[in-house]
Formats: C-alpha cells, structure tokens, sequence
C-alpha cells in the first residue's frame, strides 16, 4: 500500500497495436498476455453491440479475435447471459478473463461465491466508471437513429479512431453502402448527455466503488489517465493513455509480465496518485457523480413525451450550457483545459476547507 491506503502499483499504458481501442489500449493488452501465458484455452468476457446495437457481455475465445470488444459503450450492458455461462467453464478450471464495470465484477464474484464455484482460473478487469447511461433510454435513442439513417447502420461508434492510435476518438457511424459519418450530431449529443450526468443510472450517484481504489472489487483497473502529459513527458503526444492500477498478486504478475514482453509504453506511476493535480484529472476514481440539476425533469420527459418530441427537447444547448463552453473552449485552443481543472479542483478544495473551519470555530464557541 502507498500513502493514503493507495495501491503502489500503478502504471501508464500505451498499446499502439490497437487502434480501434477507446483509450491506451490496456484491456488488449492485458487479454494478449494472459494468452501467451494460458494459450488457446482462454475465454474473453466483455461488452459488445449485439445484431441490434443493444450492449450485452458476451463469451469469445480469445483466438475468435478481440474486436467486439474493442471501444468504450457508453450504456448499461446487458449480463445475465455471461453470468449463466461463466460458472460452468470455471468450474472446469477455463481461464476466463471477464472485464467490466465495478458493479459488475462485484456482482460476478457474489454470483460465484453463492454457487461455490471457485474463482481460481478468473480474473477480472474493471473499469473507472464515471456511471452508465440507462439502456432503456438507448433503445429509444436506437429507434431515432434508424428513422434518421435508415436499417443499415454497420458499424457504431462512440469514441472511432480512424485507425489512428493517436487520434482522439469521435463519435462515428458506418452504413451499409460504406458510407461513414463523422461525428453524427445524435450520437454528439447522446455524449453530451453522459458526460452532463443526464442519462445515467440513478445508482451511479451512489456508488459504492469510489474512493480508496486499492477496494475496488477487481485485479486490474484500467482507465483513460486524463493529464497523463503533466506527469510523464515520454507520454506526450501519443494520444490517449491507459490508466492500470494492480490490487493483487494476480494484477501484479499480469503487468510484471506486460513489462517484459515489450512492444508497449509502460510506466510505473503510483508516486503520482496522491498528488493533487492528479485527482483532478482523474477524479472518477475518488469521486462519485453527483446528480446534476433537472435529472428528474429529464427523466420525467423520456416516461411521458414521445422521443422524437423528448430529443428535440433536450438536444437543444440552454444559454447556460452554450456560456459556460466559451472559457473551455478558449482554455482548450490555448492548450490550458487541464490547468483550468487543476485550478478549479484547488480553489473548490480552499473554499471547502474555510468553510469547515468556520464551522469547527462556531461549534467551539
Ligand atoms: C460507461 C463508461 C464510463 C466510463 N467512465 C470512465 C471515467 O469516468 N474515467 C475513466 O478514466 N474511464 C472511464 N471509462 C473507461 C474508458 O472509457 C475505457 O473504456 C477503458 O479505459 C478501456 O479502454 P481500453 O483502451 O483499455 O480498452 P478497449 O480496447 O477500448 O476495450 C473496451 C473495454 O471496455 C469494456 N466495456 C466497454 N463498454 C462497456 C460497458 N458498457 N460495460 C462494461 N464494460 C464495457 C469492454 O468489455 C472492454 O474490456 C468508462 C467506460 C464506460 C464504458
Ligand atoms: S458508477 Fe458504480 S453503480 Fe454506476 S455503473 Fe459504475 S460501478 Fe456501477
């Protein structure tokens, strides 16, 4: 343990290999070296888009190829299916490696506990999780995209690479005549409404896997390491960066062994993680979500209004909303976004603090 029940081992990740993966590539890379260590043998578990679009955890041997998998979905996945199948192989001793939310692994290894199966032959990855949009909202969201482009959406998209590892990923749709949209404004504004904190799960402001993060339920977690440029130079300019923090024996053999193996840009880091400014960055990690303003209204609207009246509605930037970009986006083309966050992290942790003192003085009184 680091300061702060902090985990000491935590690395930055870069895997130019794979340019269709949503951050630095971490989940491949680790899934490459469990099977050069277990072989043909090892079972996949991840989310995927199904025929329909919908998110669901599906089971793959490893040599069926990783690119389902590949790319953040940013909607609650459907699990009960993977749940019924991985009991079996583990209990045949498969290796299985299962990634995804820490709500999920938690629930996965309760699963397991409940069953008695041992847990000897899995090993799981988790996510940092800012909080999952609704996926009843995304089945309506899907019935607009297909009134807009039609049935014969290929491929979907919410962070698309172009085959460039260094590029930062966009939101992107691929028809059925080859024809790709960039940037689709629905898909633009489903992200807008995740990142606003709109469309996510109730529970996901509540949750209960922030915090200390060598508690999470997992071996490994992985995520994008926001800010990376700030604290390790050899990771400038080479796009999105994984985050990997290890909290086992297991996770740690997993990494010792990415170490080795070459052809990734790894860096130990955990000397970073009580730093302030890289809290600030990374704040999904300690913090939860906090319910933003009108998250009832919005909901209220999806149960009684018709979707496309509901989209129209709330796909629409308020005056507020088109205000508070403009200091961004001037912090953004003067390259300082990270900064603006660093400052805002320190003078909200400065006002907190002199209230609390005020408080401690009156209460001494
Ligand atoms: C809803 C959501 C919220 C996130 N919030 C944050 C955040 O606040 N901060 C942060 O640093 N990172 C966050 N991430 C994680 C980050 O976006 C990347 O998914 C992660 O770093 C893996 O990237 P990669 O390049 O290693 O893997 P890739 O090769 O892109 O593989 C993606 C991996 O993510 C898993 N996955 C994708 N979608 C889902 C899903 N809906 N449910 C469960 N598992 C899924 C896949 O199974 C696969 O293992 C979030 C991801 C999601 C899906
Ligand atoms: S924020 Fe918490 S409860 Fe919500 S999906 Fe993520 S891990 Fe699960």
């Amino acid at each position: 343990m680091g300061d702060g029940g902090l985990p000491v081992k935590a690395y930055a990740l870069k895997n130019f290999a794979v340019p269709t993966s949503s951050s630095g590539g971490a989940f491949p890379a680790i899934a490459q070296c469990l099977h050069r260590q277990a072989g043909d043998g090892l079972v996949v578990c991840g989310a995927v888009f199904d025929g329909r679009f919908e998110v669901r955890h599906a089971l793959r041997k490893f040599a069926d190829g990783l690119e389902p998998f590949s790319g953040s979905k940013y909607v609650q996945s459907h699990v009960a299916d993977a749940f019924k199948a991985i009991p079996p192989l583990l209990a045949k001793g498969v290796l299985v490696l299962f990634s995804g939310m820490p709500c999920q692994v938690a629930a996965l290894k309760r699963l397991l506990e409940g069953k008695q199966v041992p847990a000897d032959s899995l090993l799981t990855v988790d996510l940092v999780c800012h909080g999952t949009p609704r996926r009843d909202l995304w089945k309506a969201f899907l019935g607009l995209l297909r009134n807009r482009y039609g049935e014969d959406i290929r491929e979907l998209h919410f962070r698309h690479k172009a085959g460039d590892p260094k590029r930062t990923g966009k939101p992107f749709i691929r028809l059925d005549n080859r024809r790709g949209i960039d940037r689709p404004p629905e898909l633009e504004t489903w992200m807008r409404w995740f990142y606003a904190n709109r469309s996510l799960c109730r529970g996901c402001f509540s949750c209960p896997f922030r915090g200390d993060p060598a508690a999470r339920p997992s071996d490994l977690t992985i995520g994008d390491f926001w800010g990376v440029a700030e604290f390790l130079p050899s990771f400038r300019e080479v796009g999105d960066v994984s985050l990997v923090l290890s909290h086992t024996p297991r996770g740690d053999g997993v990494m010792d062994a990415i170490a080795r193996s070459g052809g990734i840009l790894l860096e130990e880091c955990g000397r970073f993680l009580a730093r302030d400014d890289f809290r600030a960055f990374n704040r999904h990690l300690f913090e939860s979500t906090p319910e933003p303003p009108r998250y009832a209204a919005f909901w209220r609207d999806f149960e009684t209004m018709p979707f496309g009246e509901f989209f129209q509605k709330h796909a629409r930037l308020s005056r507020k909303a088109k205000i508070i970009q403009i200091p961004l986006q001037i912090a953004t083309a003067c390259g300082l976004r990270w900064k603006l966050l660093v400052w805002r992290f320190k003078l909200k942790r400065l006002v907190k603090g002199i209230f609390r003192k005020c408080r401690n003085t009156r209460n001494t009184q």
